[in-house]
């Protein structure tokens, strides 16, 4: 899952980007709303978190921009403690969720990660598609036998991604801009190395090829 984190206070930026890292997260910064705003319309995030008060063009504004032109990303709202006005604004410009500052990490995962399902699969809970069980806190995938595999950072990233969307083809860009930053390694045939490695943990049948399209995790859904 790739977000983009707007928010104009660097120490916090920066701490939240290292536990979004944690938390198997590809995460893009912006500090101000102009750049904010053509980064969410430019690149294809799974969420996006957005401080209201931001330097060049409030979040509001840049949210409202984004909701003009179409785009129906998930968005966080980041509001300051009591300015129970900021939320009503915030839903009214199109809004998913909010929360107030100063707020626990904790917390912000926990809504990230039931909006970004609802989102993308329509549900929320643990993930478990073609036999598999994804254990997103530890990061450690579960097989048919009760058996925990350990996955690094990418792959868990990849399978993820691949667990929220079974049956779809998915091409290999399409995989890279969810599991990478901008800035990251965006080799789209790193994409091929990290499938070998997920078919080698989890079995051949998971991930089928199809050839010059992409790939397609779990069974088609008819
Ligand atoms: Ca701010």
């Amino acid at each position: 899952m790739r977000l983009l984190l707007v928010e104009d206070d660097l120490p916090l930026s920066q701490q939240l980007r290292r536990d979004l890292h944690k938390a198997g997260f590809a995460v893009d910064l912006s500090d101000n709303g102009i750049d904010a705003e053509f980064m969410g319309l430019e690149e294809p995030y799974d969420a996006i978190i957005l401080d209201l008060g931001l330097p060049q063009r409030s979040g509001l504004e840049v949210l409202k921009n984004w909701r003009a032109q179409k785009n129906r990303v998930p968005v966080i709202i980041l509001t300051a403690r009591d300015a129970w006005h900021e939320k009503v604004d915030g839903f009214k410009a199109g809004a998913d969720d909010y929360l107030a500052k100063p707020f626990h990490i904790e917390e912000l995962m926990a809504r990230l990660n039931a909006l970004i399902k609802r989102s993308q699969t329509g549900g929320a809970g643990t993930l478990q598609v073609a036999g598999l069980q994804l254990d997103e806190e530890h990061q450690v995938v579960i097989n048919k036998d009760s058996a925990r595999i350990d996955l690094t950072g990418t792959e868990f990233r990849l399978l993820r991604y691949m667990m929220m969307h079974p049956g779809a083809v998915l091409s290999k860009s399409r995989l890279t801009e969810h599991v990478y930053e901008y800035d990251g390694d965006r080799d789209s045939n790193v994409i091929e190395v990290y499938i070998k490695r997920l078919r080698n943990k989890l079995g051949n049948e998971v991930i089928k090829t199809r050839r010059g399209q992409g790939y397609i995790f779990g069974q088609p859904t008819l």
